[in-house]
């Protein structure tokens, strides 16, 4: 939320020496005096000469283009019709990063701008948020078990969050929020905000997990996690690979063992082995049976075997049932990711005797690899458009509330669609992938700052009580900001799709 900090988390003034011409930047809570030449706390704005200029360039998007974009693209005002895409097709969109803040905002945001969208007049509010209580969301593309739920997660030995859930071979992280920001210790607050900074800007940050894993997480990348590269998101649990693969596993094996930290799948007692007329092998799982074929807790979470402490696949095995086990019958353990595989013959007295891997299921093996996506930490910052923010944008911020609500604005993040949480609030989430490179600041209140955009239709930003006065044509704004400098970036997309990788 964008709201004003606490008087312990904030930094102290920084005040001019006497005697010095400085000047004050009002942009956020800490009022740095800035002398000529000089950049204030954050670095982000400057005394030039006098002038508070914003450091940073103006970034606008422009779809399919890295280059200098005209002040109004072709066809702007003609009879597209508006398909509801905020940015438009081709169009230039001016993002929040680089604009500046007006917090806290007893004034208006620092961009209002004027553009037409398939005859229709729109407006763009466009402003910096200070968000002192905004956080991420860290969602970790392994099966390696990383820590036990609610366990701190750390940074330089601060807390900065903590586990949460795993969820579908991911596990999640919950990181920054108020109680880190600004409820524990300065140093605390100043960590977290440097790490969180640092996530949303794509860079690397190490953390640890209270008795659990060290980790190395940046957007967009492969985790790694313990020092080892994740590659391989796995390619459902044990029940669900049995599901896929069952077929083609079928006539060459008698058994299958999926090996997975939360459903072990065994393939002549699974839904799918019986549809296809398997017989029971007499195979006897170490677990908790929740359904026929599934199987829990086989193991401790680890690092191995898909997600568990596993590395003899035996030792999740009990004897064979002499009823229905008979010698020379086959079996294949496997792991969620196709990782990990063994291949075993019954002997004489019904003991799995290791063997090679036939051609056959070793293709099937390699299948279940094939089918894993790569492994990816993505970074969902969460903020919410509260406080003064919406000042910036009207006179009466409930109005905004509502017309979010309503849909009549739609919410974005450097350009980048935010999701909107139900519920009270402009409470919004954003993958940091779909924004432009290095749209986060900070200053040292602690706090995050974060472009956020509010479009709509003119008439709309009129009814909701909007500063009208204080619209600008685009042309204008980017005539005066080229003259500071412009950054183009492309649509977001591509920017997200070119970050993705490939499985190994
Ligand atoms: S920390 Fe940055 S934004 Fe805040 S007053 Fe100082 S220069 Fe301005």
């Amino acid at each position: 939320m964008t709201d004003t900090p606490s008087s312990e988390s904030a930094s102290p003034e920084i005040l001019p020496p006497p005697g010095a011409e400085k000047i004050r930047c009002d942009a956020c809570p800490v009022l740095c005096y800035i002398a000529d030449g000089r950049t204030g706390a954050c670095d982000r704005y400057a005394n030039r000469h006098g002038e508070l200029v914003r450091l940073d360039p103006l970034t606008i998007i422009k779809a399919g283009t890295d280059k200098l974009v005209p002040f109004l693209p072709e066809g702007a005002g003609g009879p597209d019709d508006w398909d509801g895409d905020v940015l438009g097709n081709g169009r230039t969109f001016v993002t929040a990063i680089g604009a500046g803040t007006t917090y806290p905002d007893y004034k208006p945001a620092p961009f209002i701008i004027s553009q037409p969208l398939g005859g229709v007049d729109m407006v763009t509010v466009v402003t910096e948020g200070i968000f002192s209580y905004c956080g991420a969301k860290v969602k970790i593309d392994t099966d390696r078990h990383i820590g036990p739920e609610r366990a701190f997660v750390r940074v330089a030995g601060e807390p900065i969050g903590h586990v949460t859930t795993g969820e579908y071979g991911s596990k999640m992280l919950s990181l920054g929020g108020v109680e880190h920001l600004t409820g524990g210790t300065k140093k605390e607050g100043r960590v977290t905000c440097e790490a969180l900074l640092s996530l949303c800007n794509r860079e690397p940050v190490e953390m640890s997990v209270d008795d659990g894993a060290e980790l190395v997480i940046t957007a967009g990348q492969a985790p790694i996690v313990n020092g080892v590269t994740e590659a391989r998101m796995r390619v459902g649990c044990g029940s669900a690979t049995i599901g896929m693969f069952a077929m083609q596993w079928h006539g060459l094996v008698d058994e299958v063992v999926v090996v997975d930290d939360h459903i072990t799948g065994v393939l002549s007692e699974h839904q799918s082995g019986r549809l296809l007329g398997m017989e029971p092998s007499g195979i006897r799982i170490k677990g908790r049976r929740s359904t026929p074929g599934r199987y829990f807790q086989v193991a401790d979470p680890g690092t191995d075997w898909g997600g568990t402490n596993v590395t003899d696949p035996l030792s999740i095995l009990g004897p064979f049932d002499p009823r229905r086990a008979r010698p020379g019958m086959t079996l294949l353990m496997v792991s969620t990711t196709g990782e990990q595989w063994a291949y075993f013959v019954l002997d004489e007295g019904l003991v799995p005797q290791p063997a090679p891997l036939p051609g056959p299921l070793h293709a099937v093996v390699e299948r279940i690899a094939e089918n894993c996506e790569p492994a990816v930490a993505s970074v969902l910052f969460m903020g919410g458009a509260g406080g003064s923010l919406r000042a910036g944008v009207t006179q009466n911020p409930i109005a905004l509330t509502r017309s979010v609500r309503d849909a009549l604005t739609r919410v974005t993040c450097g350009g980048a669609p935010a999701y909107l949480w139900p519920g009270g609030g402009i409470t919004f989430m954003v993958d940091v992938m779909d924004m432009p490179t290095n749209a986060f600041g900070s200053v040292p209140t602690p706090a995050l700052v974060a472009p956020i955009e509010f479009t709509m239709s003119a008439a709309d930003y009129a009814a909701l009580g909007g500063h009208v006065d204080e619209v600008r044509d685009m042309a204008d704004v980017i005539r005066e900001a080229e003259a500071k400098g412009l950054r183009t970036v492309p649509n977001g997309t591509s920017r997200s799709a070119s970050k993705r990788g490939k499985a190994a």
